[in-house]
């Protein structure tokens, strides 16, 4: 897709938006005496605004992903970014969203509070991904494709050839959420924003990078898209307190931790196989196994007796007795296990 295509796909009401400017974008050094912005002048710490372009948070994830800065958009977690495709492109009782099932939640969620029509298509057997259905989905007023991969609930990653087909052959903008990407083998779609505009990926901090209590999530994408998304957030929208402290933790590489998790995934699956009440464990490549059981609602009441909380995925769409377990420490799983070892 093209500029040109893409600029169609925009509300109306936000191309001809003139955003909210902030203090801090009339007025940009650091060194003056600061009475723009009717903050108060005693030091606390927090009592001025924080950057609302996120400058220098966006340089250091930009040299660890190894994407320009305009190509990146911080959220107040990617739960932020999802909504923000909602109210970028979907005008409300009109167009719709085509989005797989199973998958997260949010966003069905999202389209219900942006009253945007969602058309939802089944997973295929093994949770494959149905690309000629999603395409065969989309209408004229089908403004984005929600796709997962790493896929939560069901831990698969899709083909990247599979991803970037329907991304080529899509009128409307095609979303990949990330959020499992570190925990897996496949590569990420980032590096293919500039040469797709209609594509937008999402990734988190909360997950492989431990950061889930800040909330930061990014979006990758064209420049243009992220300067849309950047004029319709909140204009303050990542507070002092996660810039600052996401900053010094993107200091001390992850690698180790998210090595051990892919250790103990491995681990966990082997020794649930063994076990009498387990029927399938569906391969995963983030951090938590579908696991399919004899009675998932009873595993899942001797488990918080246990006091082992998992979540119970059994009324989910194809998911009927699973549950889905995270992967913790070892002595977590341990626990975990030893508690579905002993169910009967
Ligand atoms: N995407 C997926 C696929 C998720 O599973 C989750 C959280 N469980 C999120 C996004 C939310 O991420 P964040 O914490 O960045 O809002």
């Amino acid at each position: 897709m093209d500029l040109k295509q893409l600029a169609t796909l925009v509300r109306p009401n936000i191309a001809a938006l003139s955003p909210y400017s902030t203090a801090r974008d009339e007025y940009q050094g650091s060194i003056g005496v600061f009475l723009d912005a009717n903050e108060s002048p005693y030091p606390n710490g927090f009592n001025r605004y924080p950057d609302p372009h996120q400058k220098q948070l966006k340089e250091k994830l930009s040299a660890i992903k190894q994407m320009p800065v305009e190509n990146i958009f911080v959220g107040n977690g990617s739960d932020e970014a999802i909504d923000l495709v909602f109210r970028v492109f979907c005008e409300p009782g009109r167009d719709n969203i085509v989005a797989i099932t199973p998958s997260y939640g949010m966003y069905s969620v999202c389209a219900a509070i942006n009253n945007v029509a969602l058309k939802e298509v089944v997973l295929g057997p093994e949770f494959s991904l149905p690309k000629e259905e999603i395409l065969a989905a989309c209408d004229a007023h089908t403004k984005a494709i929600f796709l997962c991969s790493p896929n939560n609930p069901s831990g698969n990653a899709f083909a990247y050839e599979d991803l970037m087909d329907i991304v080529r052959r899509s009128s409307a903008v095609v979303v990949v959420d990330e959020a499992y990407v570190d925990f897996s083998e496949v590569p990420s779609l980032r590096f293919q924003v500039n040469e797709h505009p209609n594509l937008i990926v999402y990734q988190t901090l909360s997950k492989a990078w431990g950061l889930a209590g800040l909330r930061l999530g990014l979006a990758f994408a064209h420049p243009t898209v992220i300067a849309l998304m950047s004029q319709v957030k909140y204009p303050y929208n990542i507070s002092e307190l996660t810039q600052r402290t996401v900053c010094q933790a993107l200091e001390h590489s992850i690698d180790g931790q998210v090595a051990e998790i892919i250790q103990e995934r491995a681990r966990v699956a082997q020794a649930l196989e063994t076990m009498p009440c387990v029927r399938k464990i569906y391969p995963s490549q983030a951090n938590f196994l579908l696991v399919e059981v004899s009675d998932a609602d009873a595993l899942y009441e001797h488990l918080l007796k246990d006091e082992v909380i998992v979540r119970n995925r059994n009324k989910v769409t194809s998911c009927a007795g699973c549950l889905r377990l995270t992967i913790g420490l070892k002595e977590e799983n341990e626990k975990m296990l030893a508690s579905i070892q002993s169910f009967k």
